[in-house]
């Protein structure tokens, strides 16, 4: 049976075209163009996953999310018109699996989608067998093979790693990693990030663990 996408969106053009290219990646596609009707047709019909606009008529997306994560953990990919917005829907917590910006290409969205229903269909996707965490040691180990973290990298690594999926933005990273983070800046994170990146693809896992998402900040997913 195909995947069901729920697509709740007041813009007609935009949310048909976003049907129309689910339905050819091999998704089925349900419109909703007024949050007031979201949640009785989430109850009803369980969608597998849930595109949400944040700003509709009736009930908005930030509302919407929080209700449906009180009784469901559907994935839920929310779309913002502001980059600037979505480091403010970061704090708040609302437990979307991904955001996107407006104006996105529906081929974007697609790919999110897969992506997100990828990491949330597979039963296990917190452990990767090959990597071992030394908290102790301030080490992470690939197949008993160390990754010579730094402290910070270490501590960079370990935020990520214990929520994979998770978007965390710079400035949440760099309240993880440093008590004094007023001292910080983003490129800092964004050059410890990119030493990370390199000694985790030196060690050959075949895939990448530290993803950036643009416009917002990094997350762990094993890709
Ligand atoms: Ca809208």
């Amino acid at each position: 049976m195909n995947q069901h996408v729920l697509i709740v969106e007041d813009e007609k053009s935009v949310a048909e075209l976003l049907k129309d290219y689910l339905q050819a990646a091999g998704y089925e596609a349900h419109i909703i163009a007024n949050g007031d009707e979201v949640e009785p047709w989430v109850r009803s019909n369980a969608p597998d996953l849930i595109l949400l606009d944040i700003m509709l008529p009736g009930k908005d997306g930030i509302t919407l999310c929080k209700n449906i994560r009180s009784y469901s953990q559907v994935p839920i990919i929310m779309a913002t018109a502001k980059v600037d917005e979505i480091d403010r829907l970061l704090g708040l917590e609302l437990g979307a699996d991904d955001y996107i910006c407006k104006p996105f290409s529906p081929r974007e969205v697609v790919a999110r989608v897969k992506a997100v229903l990828r990491r949330t269909t597979n039963n296990n996707p917190t452990t990767c067998a090959l990597i071992t965490v030394d908290k102790q040691g301030v080490r992470v180990l690939v197949d008993d093979i160390d990754l010579a973290f730094t402290a910070v990298e270490f501590h960079l690594f370990t935020a990520l790693y214990s929520q994979p999926g998770r978007i965390f933005s710079r400035d949440q990273l760099i309240k993880k990693i440093y008590d004094d983070h007023r001292m910080v800046n983003d490129r800092t994170v964004d050059s410890h990030i990119k030493k990370l990146r390199l000694k985790i693809s030196k060690a050959k896992l075949g895939m990448d663990l530290i993803h950036s998402v643009y416009g917002i900040g990094y997350k762990y997913e094993e890709l």
